[in-house]
């Protein structure tokens, strides 16, 4: 692999390779772009098979981490660190503290947060070393953990495509819709509840057989096997587990009308399979305009003491987001997945054509 062709085609500004072998670190520090601001994207940590494999993941998340801040109107660029370990197993404090040095080094063009494999408990360590860093416990005047209002905003932005696809303008819109979720985890579970709350039929399901009972049980959520979800008959389907679920194999299974989720890189291929959703006539709502809202949270840890009344106002704006996506997409005639693609990347050369980088004014950190 040539990772200065790796950057220079996709566009990244900076990769930091971090190595301290007496704690054990080795990560990979991707800046995708800081024209808006910052690049803050969470510090995923996997058992990476290869360095090529940890980088090309690093170098691909913190591009889609610039296209979800821009899409989502905040002052923040794309970024995203890896580490490579076994989160059950190869966690100390001496790693974490030595990974918030390097994010230090970078004096705030990176800022961590969450990811898969990393927590809370981790964040407060990092935080010992480094002010750039998102995600810390309330305690800390931090947002703690920002699935539910992941979830919340996953809820504004389905309003959003059942009014555009049904032509309802209710805001009760999604009372006696049905939604099927894929994966009951931290945000599924949230989402069920809040569907639950709104008058939708959920269906569910999940591998994991506690979380499938704890819906069940607490939200009614009617379960259904994991490979059995792609074939309910439901007006929502909503992806809140994996990746690159939307595929050959699975699409033309579909019975929804709407995919609306928070899974990232839903699309295996995000061009050909954003195409064939299309011309199925199923409304797809790009993954990183729906899914913002746990970015919105952390966001908000910057822009002063954290609120998170202003956080969750903030993200109901995901429902005028994806209406501009579907509006884009129906004027010019591409599918939804190329419509947020263009919105992210408008704002992005709008931006860069002004010439500021002065975001040091954008974020206030203590
Ligand atoms: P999570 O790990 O808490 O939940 C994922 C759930 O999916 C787990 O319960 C797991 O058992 C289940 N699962 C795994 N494979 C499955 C399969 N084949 N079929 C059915 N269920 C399966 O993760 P989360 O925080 O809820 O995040 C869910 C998705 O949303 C992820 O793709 C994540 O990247 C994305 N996301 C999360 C947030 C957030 O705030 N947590 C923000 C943006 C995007």
């Amino acid at each position: 692999m040539d990772i200065f062709e790796q950057m220079t085609g996709m566009g990244h500004e900076r990769v930091l390779i971090c190595s301290n072998p007496e704690v054990g670190l080795k990560a990979i520090i991707a800046v995708h772009s800081t024209v808006l601001g910052p690049g803050l994207g969470g510090v995923r940590m996997w058992p990476y098979k290869s360095m090529e494999e940890a980088i090309v993941d690093a170098l691909r998340l913190a591009q889609g981490m610039t296209y979800k801040a821009a899409a989502a109107g905040l002052n923040l660029g794309g970024g995203k660190a890896v580490i490579v370990g076994d989160p059950k197993t190869a966690k100390s404090e001496a790693l974490f503290r030595a990974f918030g040095r390097y994010v230090d080094s970078l004096g705030g063009l990176y800022i961590t947060a969450e990811d898969v494999g990393t927590d809370m408990e981790d964040m407060e360590i990092i935080l010992t070393e480094t002010r750039w860093v998102t995600g810390v416990s309330p305690a800390h005047g931090g947002s703690g953990d920002p699935s539910s209002v992941t979830a919340y905003g996953v809820v504004q932005g389905m309003k959003a495509a059942a009014r555009w696809e049904f032509g309802d303008g209710a805001d009760t819109v999604l009372d006696g819709k049905s939604v099927a979720i894929q994966g009951l985890g931290s945000v599924g579970l949230f989402l069920a509840k809040y569907l639950r709350d709104e008058g939708a039929k959920v269906f569910g399901c999940d591998i994991d057989p506690e979380a499938t009972a704890q819906a069940e049980s607490e939200y009614g959520v009617e379960i259904v096997p994991p490979d059995d979800i792609y074939d309910v008959d439901c007006d929502v389907f909503a992806p809140c587990a994996l990746g690159a679920v939307l595929n050959d194999a699975t699409i033309p299974r579909l019975k929804c009308k709407i995919i609306a989720g928070a899974a990232n890189n839903q699309l295996q291929d995000g061009e050909r399979h954003g195409r064939e959703l299309n011309d199925r006539a199923i409304l797809y709502a790009p993954d990183f305009v729906i899914n913002a809202g746990g970015l919105i949270n952390v966001y908000n840890e910057l822009t002063g003491a954290y609120n998170q009344e202003r956080a969750l106002r903030m993200t109901r704006g995901i429902y005028l987001n994806l209406m501009r996506v579907f509006q884009i997409a129906k004027t010019e005639g591409v599918p939804t997945a190329v419509a947020g693609d263009r919105v992210a990347e408008e704002r992005i050369a709008k931006i860069k054509a002004i010439g500021v980088r002065n975001w040091g004014r954008l974020i206030e950190r203590p």
